[in-house]
């Protein structure tokens, strides 16, 4: 080392090639350089990952970086070791405890300067000790819109994700995320604990994605028009999003009829192996159409995604807008159909009202889980999760696998994973117990309180609240469905993007007849079917 200290924009050209920041990223960068927390909001592909990168490799203590999934992981690893080899590493369940150590060693001797881990290594007393004498600067969580109950891919164990980034000592602690409402940005900061922290907000708009409502009144509408707009010149790789497990084997199964080209189908019901196997033939470009469940997501990275249609009408604008904007991540025209069946209105009313939480579900969790009815013995949990040798059921610990769990949050049993994780949230905001990063399949955490009139008045308070949230986000989804306005201007606004309110017509960047439907045909005259062009002419 030694010599004068490069600036970021010298680094900046020296690490990653650029000739300059793109917008936010210096704000963002110039934060993390002066240990001020920081809460950084944009879309996919504008840079968001190089906010914590360069800082990283500027500074000369450990960065840790926090994300919810294992492949994504896996890809920033790989593809920021090719910026700065032996910086970087990994640590997660699913390496072997030789590769973790090594990890941990090189983190040690100081050569790793960003070490991506899970939420759930934070349990990990090994870890802990790993880390202890450690200097740890910047503590990036990724994804962080997982924290917040009242966004979407809520993560109970998100929630202590401040707690650990204190306890490790952290400088500051940087939170991402490409999708977050106003109100969901509040939440990220408190759930982190952010102190005074710097707010870099880049516009929400992808001016190559052009948008497009189509109305699927009849019975053969959707299918039709599915594949018309999946037949036209360009449209391909394309991505469909389907509500469900079967819809999505349904519809692969009929597009490949209709296209005469296999189309294949992705969901979290297929098995590991499977799934591996269609998404490696997906971004080889060997199938150049998915029909997938919200299973395909987060972490998948195929940049010439040049169609993203959904074949029905998802629950909020958050997750219509993050899985659309899987188009185009290239910078290249791609559109964002949206085929909308009168019967997916209906759908979504009966979905709120069957997540409406019988009162006796918190009640009937909360004992449960106090009962430490694990299924287990201790010690082989403590093998499984690495708990502390020391935690013992007078201390409260409850580590449960959500399966076990699925029967006790509805009348009819018939309740899913995420009505679980829902129920463990709303106890936890009652002070009745403090989850622990853990595993997506299980719940961990300490028991907090006792249940008593008034735990049980707040949960019921605090599911009142998820449920007004719900309901506003049907009105918002099916005001974007129903409504004439621009498209891009109802989504930006929707994100609370100041550019909003100043569209009147195209946004700048837009080519010409490239923004949506309603602006292609003018309000009056929006018709079902109506695309806007693909490329610009
Ligand atoms: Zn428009």
């Amino acid at each position: 080392m030694g010599g004068t200290v490069p600036s970021p924009r010298e680094a900046l050209r020296r690490l990653f090639g650029f000739e300059d920041f793109r917008p936010g990223q210096a704000e963002a960068v110039r934060a993390a350089l002066s240990n001020r927390d920081a809460l950084v909001v944009m879309p996919t592909g504008s840079g968001k990952s190089l906010c914590y990168q360069l800082p990283a490799l500027m500074r000369d203590d450990l960065t840790l970086v926090v994300s919810p999934l294992v492949s994504l992981m896996h890809d920033q690893v790989s593809a920021l070791s090719a910026v700065a080899p032996g910086r970087v590493a990994v640590v997660n369940a699913q390496r072997g405890w030789d590769a973790n150590n090594g990890a941990i060693a090189h983190v040690r001797s100081g050569e790793v300067r960003l070490l991506h881990v899970s939420p759930e290594r934070f349990g990990s007393p090994a870890f802990a000790r790993a880390l202890a004498d450690v200097a740890v600067g910047l503590f990036v969580v990724d994804e962080a819109h997982c924290v917040s109950q009242w966004g979407h891919d809520f993560r109970p164990d998100y929630f202590t994700l401040g707690r650990a980034a204190a306890r490790v000592g952290a400088g500051a602690v940087l939170a991402l995320t490409a999708t977050a409402t106003p109100r969901v940005a509040e939440d990220i900061v408190r759930r982190l604990a952010l102190r005074d922290p710097v707010r870099v907000t880049t516009g929400f708009d992808r001016p190559n994605l052009s948008f497009a409502v189509i109305d699927c009144p009849g019975a053969g509408d959707l299918e039709r028009r599915l594949t018309a707009a999946l037949s036209e010149p360009g449209a391909l790789p394309a991505i469909v999003y389907a509500g469900t497990r079967e819809r999505s084997e349904q519809l692969s199964q009929s597009l490949t009829r209709a296209l005469g080209e296999e189309v294949i189908a992705y969901h979290a019901g297929m098995g590991r192996d499977r799934r591996a196997a269609a998404q490696e033939r997906f971004m080889g470009g060997d199938a150049p159409v998915i029909v997938a469940t919200n299973a395909f997501g987060m972490g998948i990275d195929k940049a010439d995604v040049r169609t993203v249609c959904h074949a029905s009408v998802p629950g909020s604008l958050e997750a219509y807008y993050q899985e659309a904007g899987r188009a185009g991540r290239d910078g290249g025209p791609a559109r964002c159909l949206l085929f909308a069946q009168p019967r997916d209105k209906g759908l979504h009313v009966f979905f709120i009202h069957q997540s409406r939480l019988p009162a006796e579900a918190f009640e009937r969790v909360g004992e449960r889980l106090q009962s430490r009815m694990t299924g287990l013995p201790l010690t082989q949990l403590r093998l499984d999760l690495d708990i502390p040798a020391a935690v013992s059921d007078a201390d409260g610990w409850y580590n449960v696998r959500l399966s076990d769990l699925l029967g006790l949050t509805s009348e009819a049993g018939g309740a899913d994973e995420d009505s679980f994780r829902d129920v463990i949230g709303h106890l936890a905001r009652a002070g009745v117990l403090a989850p622990a990063p853990a595993s997506p399949d299980r719940a961990v955490g300490q028991i907090t309180g006792g249940w008593d009139g008034r735990a049980a008045a707040a949960c019921l308070e605090s599911a009142r609240e998820a449920e007004r949230v719900r309901w506003s986000q049907y009105r918002a989804v099916w005001r974007y469905v129903e409504g004439r306005e621009c498209r891009r201007r109802a989504l930006l606004s929707y994100f609370g993007d100041p550019s909003a309110g100043a569209l009147a017509g195209p946004a700048p960047g837009v080519p010409p007849g490239g923004c949506c439907d309603i602006c292609e045909s003018g309000p009056a005259h929006a018709v079902a079917g109506g695309l806007p062009a693909l490329a610009p002419v």
